[in-house]
C-alpha cells in the first residue's frame, strides 16, 4: 500500500470512528428521553423504560440527559455550549452528594414530578444513588475535559471515560446478578441507566483516541512522542478489560456454575493474564515505534549530511540544533562544531540584529541577504531563507537556508562588464557603418561639385574681366575638396580599430554571449540549445566583435519567435569543424524565417522590417566582422519555417591557445 492509500484509508476509518460516536452519543440520548417522556404523559411503559412495573426515577433520567447532550456538543467541537450545558447536572450531582453527605433535605426529590414520584413510591425518593452519582460526576468531568485545548487534560477524558465504561459493565452486571444484594441508595436498580453510560463513555474513548485522524490538534498529540501514543491507546484496554473477570465470576456464582473460592482464582488468574497480554502488546508495539523514530533520525541525519543546500535548524535564540554538512562547509566551521553553536557568530553586524529582530517576533517565513561570516573570520555575500517551525509548547525553531551568493555576483558582474564592452563596440561599428555610407553616398557628388568648380574655373579664366570670381571658384573648390578629405577621414577613424585576434575557445565565447541576450530580453519564452563538437573547439578572433555578431543573431532569433504564435520556440546554435582552417557556426531558430521580400539584400545597411524599432545595420555589421575575419557569412529559410544563419570563423587548436595569450 501507498502512502497516499494508506493515508486514504487512515482518513475514512476515523471518519467511520467519528460517525459511530455520533450514534453511539444519540442512542445515550434516546434512552432517559423516553422514560422523561413516560413522566410527563403519564405512560408507565415508557416510563420504566420497558417495563410498566418500575419507574425510572426523572431526576436521574434529567441528569443523564443533560450529560449526554453535552457529550454530543463536545464531540461536535461546540465547546461553549457543552461547558454550559454540562455545568448544571454537574451542580445538581455535587447537592447530591452534599445531601448524602451531611444528612440533610436540600429538597432534591421534589425537583420533577414530585407527586407522581411520592405516588409511585420511587426507590430512593427519586434521588440517583451514590454509585450513579459517583460515574455521572466521572462523566462530567470527561466531558469538560473534552473541551480543552491541553493534550494533558484530553488524555484524562480516555481515562475517566474508560473508568466510566468499566463501572458501567459491572454495575449492569451487578444489578443483573444479584439487584436484591445492593441498598438502593448505592446504585438503584438501574440496569437501564447503566446501558446509555456504557454508549456514553465508549463514544468519548472513540472521539478522543480518534481525534488524531480528524484534526491538527490531534496529530500534534500523535507526534508527542510513542510511548505517549501507546499509553494512550492502551488505557482504555487496561482500565476496562480487567472488570471482565470479575464480571464472569460473578454471573458464574450468580448461576451457580462456580463456588466463590473458584471465583475468586478466576478473577486473579484473569487479571494476571489481562496484564500479561497488555504488556505484550505494549511491548511489541513500543518496539515497532522505537524503530520507526529511529529510522526517521536517520533519514533526517542523511538527508542533512547529503543535502546539497546548506541547511541549518536553529532554536528562538538562534542557537543551532542541527548543521548540515553544506551549511559546514560554507561557513568553514569544523563539522562536530556546528551543532549548538550561535548562527549570530556568522553573520555580519546587520544581518546579526536583523535576525534577532525575525527571530524575536516568530516571522513565519523571511529572505535576508547580506553579509556572512565565515569561521575564519573572512566574509562571503549570504543569502538566508528561514521558515518557521512551532513546537507544542510554544518552542519554536527555524529552518534555515543559506546560500553562498559570490559566484552569482561574479556571474552578474561579469554580464555586465561584458555588456558594457559590447555596448561600446557596437556603437562603434554602427558609427563606421554610417560614416561609410555617408562617404559612399556623399562621394559621388562632392566629385562632381570638384569637377564642375574645376569646370567653371577654367571658363572663368578664359574671360578678360574676371575680378574676384575665379579666386572664389577656387575657394569653393577647396572647401568641397576638403569636406571630402572630413568624410574619409571620419569613415577610417570610425573603421580604425585594433583588432585583438587571439585563439578563444567558442563554448564559453558563445556561451557570455548567450547570458547576455537573456539578461538582457528576458526571453523565457526561448529554449537555447548549443551543440559544439568537440567541446574544446577553438577559433582565432577578436573576441568581443565576434560576441557582437552572436549577440545580433540571437537578439535577432529572440525577436522573430517572439513576434510570432505561438510566442515561445528553440534556438539552436551549432559549431563544428569544417576544414582544416574554418570553423562553421549556424545559428537556426524555429520562428517565421526571413521574410522573402528582404533576403537578397538582408546584409545590406538599413534592411530591416522592425519599422522604427530596428536601425537594418546589425547583420551588415555582423557579416562585416566576419569578413575582417577571413570568413563568411550567409542565411537561409528552412523548409518547414525558420531562419538559418551560417558564418566561419579561422580554426585554431587548444594548444595555439597557450602561444596565443599575453603575458601577464
Ligand atoms: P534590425 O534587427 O535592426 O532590423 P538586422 O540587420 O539585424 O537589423 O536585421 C535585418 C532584418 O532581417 C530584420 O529586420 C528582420 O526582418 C530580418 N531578420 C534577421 N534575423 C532574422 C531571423 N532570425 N528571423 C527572421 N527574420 C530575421
Amino acid at each position: 500500500m501507498d502512502i497516499a492509500t494508506a493515508e486514504d484509508s487512515g482518513a475514512r476509518g476515523s471518519i467511520a470512528a467519528d460517525r459511530w460516536a455520533t450514534g453511539l452519543l444519540l442512542v445515550s440520548i434516546l434512552c432517559p428521553a423516553l422514560p422523561i417522556l413516560g413522566w410527563i404523559l403519564v405512560i408507565p411503559v415508557l416510563r420504566g423504560f420497558g417495563n410498566p412495573h418500575y419507574a425510572i426515577a426523572p431526576l436521574t433520567a434529567a441528569l443523564f440527559l443533560l450529560i449526554a447532550i453535552g457529550a454530543l456538543l463536545a464531540h461536535r467541537g461546540a465547546w461553549n455550549v457543552a461547558r454550559a450545558v454540562t455545568a448544571v447536572p454537574l451542580a445538581l450531582l455535587l447537592l447530591i452528594v452534599v445531601q448524602y453527605a451531611a444528612r440533610l433535605d436540600l429538597g432534591l426529590e421534589r425537583l420533577l414530578f414530585s407527586g407522581q414520584v411520592a405516588a409511585l413510591q420511587v426507590t430512593n425518593r427519586g434521588i440517583p444513588g451514590l454509585g450513579a452519582v459517583a460515574i455521572f460526576i466521572l462523566n462530567c468531568i470527561a466531558i469538560l475535559l473534552m473541551t480543552s485545548r491541553s493534550a494533558f487534560a484530553r488524555t484524562w477524558v480516555v481515562l475517566l471515560a474508560s473508568a466510566s465504561l468499566g463501572l458501567s459493565v459491572l454495575t449492569m452486571t451487578m444489578t443483573v446478578t444479584d439487584p436484591t444484594n445492593l441498598s438502593p441508595t448505592f446504585i438503584g436498580r438501574s440496569t437501564a441507566s447503566a446501558l446509555p453510560n456504557f454508549t456514553m463513555a465508549l463514544a468519548m474513548v472513540l472521539h478522543i483516541l480518534n481525534e488524531s485522524g480528524l484534526n491538527e490538534r490531534g496529530r500534534q498529540q500523535e507526534e508527542l512522542g510513542f510511548e505517549y501514543t501507546l499509553l494512550r491507546q492502551l488505557s482504555p484496554a487496561i482500565i476496562v478489560l480487567p472488570v471482565f473477570p470479575s464480571l464472569i465470576a460473578l454471573l458464574s456464582v450468580g448461576g451457580r456454575l462456580l463456588t466463590h473460592n473458584e471465583a475468586h482464582f478466576l478473577v486473579v488468574v484473569g487479571n494476571v493474564l489481562i496484564v500479561l497480554l497488555l504488556l505484550g502488546i505494549g511491548l511489541r508495539r513500543a518496539k515497532q515505534q522505537n524503530e520507526a523514530v529511529l529510522l526517521r533520525e536517520r533519514q533526517l541525519r542523511s538527508i542533512l549530511a547529503g543535502v546539497p543546500d546548506a541547511v541549518i535548524v536553529i532554536d528562538g535564540e538562534g542557537r543551532s540544533k542541527d548543521f548540515s554538512a553544506a551549511a559546514a562547509r560554507l561557513w568553514g566551521v569544523p563539522p562536530e562544531m556546528g551543532p549548538g553553536c550561535n548562527m549570530a557568530d556568522y553573520l555580519g553586524d546587520k544581518e546579526r540584529d536583523k535576525l534577532a529582530g525575525l527571530l524575536a517576533r516568530k516571522a513565519p517565513e523571511f529572505l535576508l541577504t547580506g553579509e556572512g561570516v565565515r569561521f575564519d573570520g573572512s566574509r562571503f555575500p549570504l543569502e538566508l531563507r528561514g521558515a518557521l517551525l512551532q513546537g507544542m509548547d510554544d518552542e519554536t525553531c527555524f529552518t534555515l537556508f543559506a546560500r553562498d551568493l559570490s559566484e552569482k555576483l561574479a556571474a552578474e558582474q561579469h554580464v555586465a562588464r561584458l555588456g558594457a564592452q559590447l555596448a561600446h563596440v557596437s556603437r562603434h561599428n554602427a558609427m563606421g557603418e554610417l560614416a561609410a555610407d555617408l562617404a559612399h553616398e556623399l562621394n559621388q557628388p562632392l566629385t562632381a561639385a570638384v569637377n564642375y568648380l574645376s569646370a567653371a574655373g577654367f571658363v572663368l579664366n578664359q574671360r578678360e574681366d574676371q575680378g574676384p570670381a575665379p579666386e572664389m571658384v577656387e575657394q569653393a573648390r577647396g572647401q568641397v575638396v576638403r569636406a571630402g578629405e572630413i568624410i574619409r577621414r571620419m569613415r577610417e577613424f570610425a573603421q580604425h580599430r585594433d583588432v585583438e585576434k587571439r585563439v578563444e575557445p567558442l563554448v564559453p565565447m558563445i556561451d557570455d554571449a548567450i547570458q547576455l541576450v537573456l539578461a538582457g530580453t528576458s526571453a523565457h519564452h526561448v529554449e537555447i540549445e548549443l551543440a559544439v563538437e568537440p567541446e574544446d573547439l577553438c577559433v582565432f578572433i577578436d573576441r568581443i566583435q565576434v560576441q557582437q555578431v552572436v549577440v545580433n543573431l540571437l537578439r535577432n532569433a529572440v525577436e522573430a519567435i517572439r513576434s510570432s504564435a505561438p510566442h515561445r520556440g528553440r534556438i539552436t546554435i551549432a559549431a563544428y569543424r569544417n576544414d582544416e582552417e574554418w570553423v562553421e557556426i549556424l545559428f537556426r531558430d524555429d520562428g517565421p524565417g526571413v521574410p522573402e521580400a528582404i533576403l537578397d539584400q538582408l546584409f545590406e545597411r538599413f534592411t530591416s522590417t522592425k519599422a522604427g524599432a530596428g536601425m537594418g545595420i546589425g547583420l551588415s555589421i555582423s557579416r562585416r566582422i566576419v569578413e575582417a575575419h577571413g570568413g563568411t557569412m550567409s542565411a537561409a529559410n528552412g523548409e518547414g519555417g525558420g531562419a538559418t544563419f551560417c558564418f566561419t570563423l579561422p580554426a585554431a587548436s587548444v594548444e595555439d591557445q597557450e602561444v596565443s595569450r599575453p603575458a601577464p
